[in-house]
């Protein structure tokens, strides 16, 4: 796509053609062992049998209908996730900025309500979401977004009525009042750097917005789907929020974003409040399915969290100096890097692009010429968000790769 599609995303210098579990192979037949899995949407990996299966046989029959009706495999899909989730309504979007962006709605919709209905905006309107947070690239949810860095002058002006709070301050708790409609929490924030919240911290949050008649909004999109190593991570935190958004991995690759809603918030949009064109669609319904049949399998999850503290203890065994932090949960792994402990200073892009062109020693049965994919979150922090159904193979051919890039540096 080198200069055919607009260079917005300054991507790397790959072109992938094909993949098989968590190995990606490009058009010159090299293969790359696979930590980010499309930034953590290919949960099932690259053809998975079941989920190419499910896409197929539904490809056959109808691929999209449009909202004016219902599909089986939608009722089916959304029933089923509804029963995992214990959330009672569910819209669907095509993304998680979309599914942030319809919350944002019915957040407003919300306390417009509560505020008796008035004309104009309503005094309980505040959107409070936390500092280093990051919840999409539309213009509303880039507002909710809580880095500087999301919000350049040359898209403004940026929709009003946001603000943010660090997580963790616990004075910042008494700001939340009768003018804010919904707090926006995501529990490991993963764009902003990797950074598991404190659970006590969320709890008490959540009880203060719930006090002043707030809702609580947790953005999944990242963290959910069995990232973290339950279906939603907000199930280890112990809080029950009213309203959750999920993307990234809920359909293994085919775009999906929904926004569930239950108690207080089940029943605030009505027939034309929010609506999309491809939304929920029977083929992307039919791969969430599948996905959701292979994450309720026994012992899907409890292996997230095994795999992850174990990926998380060996780097940390590694014990190399340029190593100052590895963090997160389940899957979702972050690790700092400082460049002045290094012989020549590199920031996580450098490393990186070191990995993407290693080529690991020994036979294609261990991977040889392999490169490894990883992602970033901030200048330096490196990121692992492999697919869920990585092997020990895998996950030892990758670490081996990722042990020798960061021991030359
Ligand atoms: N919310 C969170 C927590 C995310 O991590 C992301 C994307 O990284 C988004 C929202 C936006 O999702 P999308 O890129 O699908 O619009």
């Amino acid at each position: 796509m080198a200069g055919v599609v607009v260079n917005n995303y300054g991507s790397l210098p790959v072109t992938f053609e094909s993949g098989k579990g968590a190995v990606l192979c490009d058009i010159h037949g090299k293969k790359y062992i696979d930590f980010v899995a499309g930034i953590g949407v290919n949960c099932l990996g690259h053809g998975h049998e079941a989920l190419v299966q499910a896409i197929r046989d539904q490809a056959q029959k109808a691929i999209h209908v449009s909202n004016y009706y219902l599909s089986d495999k939608g009722c089916a899909f959304i029933e089923k996730l509804l029963r995992i989730t214990r959330m009672e309504h569910a819209y669907f979007g095509n993304s998680g900025a979309e599914a942030n962006e319809a919350a944002i709605k019915l957040a407003r919709k919300y306390g417009w309500l509560q505020s008796g209905s008035p004309e104009g905006t309503a005094k309980r309107h505040v959107i409070v979401t936390l500092e280093r947070s990051f919840h999409g690239r539309t213009l509303a949810s880039l507002s909710a977004t809580g880095q500087d860095k999301f919000h350049p002058p040359a898209f403004a002006p940026y929709p009003q009525g946001f603000r943010t709070i660090k997580a963790g301050d616990y004075a910042a708790l008494d700001s939340l009042d009768e003018t804010v409609c919904a707090l926006f929490l995501e529990c490991v924030q993963g764009e902003g750097g990797v950074h598991v919240i404190d659970p006590a911290w969320a709890k008490a949050a959540c009880a203060a917005a719930t006090k002043a008649g707030a809702l609580v909004v947790v953005d999944e999109v990242q963290t959910g789907v069995g990232r973290t190593g339950t279906f939603l991570a907000s199930e280890q935190f112990g809080i029950e929020p009213d309203v959750v958004t999920l993307a990234k991995g809920l359909a293994g690759g085919v775009p999906a974003g929904v926004c569930l809603f239950r108690g207080r918030a089940r029943d605030v949009f009505v027939a034309g409040d929010h609506q999309s064109t491809f939304a929920g669609n029977p083929l992307v319904c039919a791969a969430g399915l599948a996905v959701l049949d292979e994450l309720c399998k026994d012992g899907f999850f409890a292996r997230v969290k095994t795999l992850g503290e174990a990926i998380k203890s060996q780097i940390a065994a590694w014990n190399i100096p340029c190593v100052t932090e590895v963090r997160g949960m389940g899957l979702m792994i972050g690790i700092d890097v400082d460049g002045a402990r290094m012989k020549q200073p590199k920031n996580a892009a450098d490393i990186q692009k070191l990995c993407l062109d290693y080529r690991l020693d020994g036979s294609g049965e261990n991977y040889g010429g392999a490169g490894l994919c990883v992602s970033t979150a901030g200048e330096n922090t490196l990121r692992f968000l492999p697919p869920l159904v990585i092997t020990g193979k895998e996950v030892d051919a990758g670490l081996k790769i990722f042990k020798q890039v960061l021991s030359a540096l």
